[in-house]
């Protein structure tokens, strides 16, 4: 049996109880860089520990042998009769390949069963206190990837079908940030519209920076914002209640937050 586990955005208080029970009694953990040793510290010391980096690592073909790579060794974990958890950080099906994973296990006759987590964007968010919907504000939420494509100058996203009126959350975007608040310029984001970066949200070291669309590479630059990170845009950005601003008080849904 294989468990595509969420393990949270890495504090792991945020872990589901079944995550928790999972990991607890498995012989086998697979899992990302992301996720920290004090949540794999969690599985029984005897487990079997497979660890796939993807730091540092180029998109395309090496990704994909990488890929490869883990189905083999669930795959070969789990005929070996091992309850084998597969650890991804966040959820497993948002930017997470885990429903890559299912369709492999799937086709190979493994049974599987896949636990959701708390995806980076809605940690963070609750760790900066900003609303992804919030009334009169944001009535929708777009979790969207930033990271390049082949083009060193672009990302693969249409930003102009995005909603203007809504969050967007993006992943895997701080190391192009110029290049995303350029897009979203040339799609008709105002140079006002509110950003917020959470880096490292829901750990020791979390940081979050806050500004307008036309000062985010700036500022981003400055900070020297690194991966992981979640950049949210959107007027629910500017929304700060844990620092009780003004921009957030004269909102009567902000209240009583
Ligand atoms: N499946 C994961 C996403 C993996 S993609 C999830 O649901 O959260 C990796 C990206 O997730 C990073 O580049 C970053 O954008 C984001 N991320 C992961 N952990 C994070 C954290 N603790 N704080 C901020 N962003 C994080």
């Amino acid at each position: 049996m294989v468990y595509i586990v969420g393990a949270g955005p890495g504090d792991p208080d945020l872990l589901t109880v079944r995550a928790l029970g999972l990991l607890r009694s498995a012989d086998a953990v697979v899992h990302d860089y992301l996720v920290p040793a004090e949540i794999l510290s969690l599985a029984p010391a005897k487990a079997e520990r497979i660890c796939f980096a993807r730091r540092g690592k180029t998109a395309g073909h090496g990704a994909v042998m990488k890929q490869n790579a883990i189905h083999k060794a669930m795959v070969r974990l789990a005929r070996e009769g091992k309850s084998v958890v597969r650890l991804k950080s966040g959820d497993p099906l948002v930017f997470g390949r885990g429903g890559e994973e299912a369709e492999h296990l799937s086709r190979e006759g493994i049974p599987f069963e896949i636990v959701p987590g708390i995806t980076a964007a809605m940690g963070s968010a609750a760790a900066a206190a900003i609303p992804l919907t919030h009334r009169g504000r944001s009535s929708s939420v777009t979790f969207v990837a930033g990271h390049e494509t082949g083009s060193k100058r672009e990302t693969a996203v249409d930003w102009s079908l995005l909603p203007k009126d809504g969050t967007l959350a993006i992943y895997m975007g701080v190391r192009r940030v110029a290049v995303i608040a350029e897009e979203l310029a040339g799609a008709g984001f105002s140079p006002d519209t509110p950003f917020a970066i959470v880096e490292n949200g829901n750990r020791p070291e979390q940081r979050i920076l806050r500004g307008v669309l036309s000062d985010m590479p700036r500022s981003a630059a400055e900070s020297r914002v690194r991966s992981p990170a979640i950049l949210f845009v959107g007027r629910t950005a500017a929304i700060s209640p844990y620092e009780n601003t003004e921009e957030a008080s004269d909102e009567p849904a902000a209240q009583g937050v």
